[in-house]
């Protein structure tokens, strides 16, 4: 019945007591070379990558019905990781900067920026990305 279909999963509960997942979603960019010597493939010589990072992090809202404000996301991860990657030779940065440990590396970073994120998705290319979650 239409009518029912359109009522609460949870009738006599108001959206701010509703267990929900609420999350931001931010996204970076940022470009940087690597080699990776142990692949069998061209990977092994030097090249680069437009790598996206996208930033999800997961919360309570506040009194001002924020999260955290978007512009501090940015600031963080702009000091703690754009500020190191971009424009690098990543095997600079760390050892075999695969895409997976790449992401991990960055999740160490954010830990120490203090940015309770919850999700961390790095593309290196448009189809390829390595996902880290808490
Ligand atoms: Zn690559």
């Amino acid at each position: 019945m239409p009518s029912q279909a359109r009522q609460s999963r949870n009738p006599g509960r108001s959206r701010d007591t509703c267990a929900v997942a609420l999350t931001l979603v931010r996204d970076f960019r940022f470009e940087a070379a690597h080699t990776l010597p142990w692949h069998p493939g061209k990977c092994s010589r030097l090249h680069g990558h437009s790598y996206r990072l996208e930033v999800t992090v997961e919360g309570e809202m506040d009194e001002r019905g924020v999260i955290l404000d978007f512009a501090d996301i940015k600031r963080l991860v702009t000091t703690f990781v754009l500020d190191r990657v971009d424009h690098t030779d990543l095997n600079g940065v760390i050892d075999n900067p695969t895409a997976e440990r790449l992401v991990a590396q960055v999740g160490d970073w954010l830990d120490e920026a203090g940015l309770a994120w919850s999700a961390l998705r790095l593309w290196e290319t448009a189809d390829c990305s390595a996902r880290l979650t808490r």
